[in-house]
């Protein structure tokens, strides 16, 4: 089946209009129809080749939302017409503990919805940012009839990514957290942790973001470069989640949290620079990863901003905006998320 996506053909060209195949629907298959697609940094990284690994051509595109088109004889969840989501994976082995547990972004046969080994076409995936999606049952999640369309997709990679380590570290009423980095992942940090009663800080940059933070809800913005600000702020945090998207220096953040506090990195991916120990062995503290979320957590947030109204600022654009919009997204110039409609594909 024949869909029409936009690929970067190489690290150095930009995003253009191809065609390329989908697989028919097999038993176990929904065929969707993608609406919206958010624009992920990882997106960028991948498209660009930052972290050494794309294969080309390559169709980025990890926060999905669309109709439902057809079923497959053995699809018992979803039907002709549903409102679904689909994340970042599309695959997994479905029969190791991590699978087993919900976890499947665990799991060692785990497929990336692009990027991935495509083993119905033997190619490598391809995701979003296209007109037509196939996936297997399991990876397909239900949008509640609550939510406005156009502003889910970002919560199936940018909102599971920051929701899961908040739930594994047990952020809830009058928690603790701290969240550097405000873009795409820390926005939906802030509201996440707030929805969840926390007191959030944000640890930014850009001191022209206080208006923003306020309104996101967070109690305060703490501006990483202002020195005095940052000792006075020292034992306080029990989770800082850092989603920074390049090598970044994480030793002024370590002194900030409490004893048996946990700096989770979510953001960049690779290398970071030398860190002293000397915070994490007077306070006890922590430094942590965590890798988007299982299929069961991701259901379980849309069903939480369902009842939340929990939902990313989005900015809309159109498929051929794309390769202006990572140039923004590379300075910071976002707030908070690109979405494509692709209906103007
Ligand atoms: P984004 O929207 O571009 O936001 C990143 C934010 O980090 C920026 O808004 C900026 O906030 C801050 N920042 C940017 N450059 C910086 C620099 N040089 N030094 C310090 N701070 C900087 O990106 P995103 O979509 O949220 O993604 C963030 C990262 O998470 C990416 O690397 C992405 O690949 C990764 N990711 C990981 C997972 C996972 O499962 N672990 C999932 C999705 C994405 P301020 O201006 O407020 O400082
Ligand atoms: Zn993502």
């Amino acid at each position: 089946m024949k869909t029409l996506g936009y690929a970067a053909q190489s690290a150095t060209t930009p995003l253009a209009p191809f065609e390329f195949d989908r697989r028919e629907p097999q038993a176990g298959d929904v065929a969707i129809d993608i609406l919206y697609c958010g624009v992920c940094h990882s997106d960028l990284h991948t498209a660009r080749n930052d972290w050494g690994w794309t294969l080309y051509p390559s169709v980025p595109g990890h926060e999905i939302v669309g109709r439902v088109s057809a079923v497959g004889a053995g699809v018992s969840k979803y039907k002709v017409g549903d409102h679904v989501a689909v994340g970042c994976m599309v695959d997994s082995c479905q029969s190791c503990s991590h699978c087993h547990d919900g976890e499947e972004q665990y799991c060692d046969s785990r497929v990336d919805t692009y990027n991935g080994p495509d083993k119905h076409l033997g190619t490598h995936t391809l995701g979003g940012y296209s007109k037509h999606l196939v996936v297997r049952e399991e990876f397909v999640m239900r949008v509640p009839d609550s939510l406005d369309l156009a502003k889910v997709a970002p919560l199936v990679c940018a909102g599971i990514t920051t929701y899961s380590p908040l739930r594994t570290w047990n952020v809830g009423p009058g928690s603790k957290v701290a969240v550097v980095g405000l873009g795409g992942l820390g926005h939906m940090a802030v509201k996440l942790a707030s929805a969840m009663g926390a007191h959030v800080t944000v640890l930014s940059r850009s001191p022209d973001k206080a208006a923003d933070v306020a309104a996101l809800g967070a109690d305060a913005l703490l501006v990483s470069t202002d020195k005095a600000a940052m000792k006075t702020a020292r034992n306080q945090f029990e989770l800082i989640i850092d989603t920074v998207p390049v090598k970044h220096d994480i030793n002024p953040y370590m002194p900030l949290l409490q004893t048996d506090g946990t700096l989770v990195l979510v953001g960049q991916v690779g290398e970071m620079p030398e860190f002293s120990s000397v915070p994490m062995i007077l306070g006890r503290r922590r430094i942590a990863g965590s890798l988007i979320g299982g299929i069961r957590e991701t259901q379980e947030l849309l069903d939480f901003c369902g009842k939340t109204g929990v939902l990313p600022e989005c900015e809309m654009i159109r498929m051929d905006e794309i390769n202006q919009a990572y140039e923004r997204m590379e300075k910071s110039d976002v707030r908070y998320r690109f979405v494509i409609d692709m209906s103007s594909l």
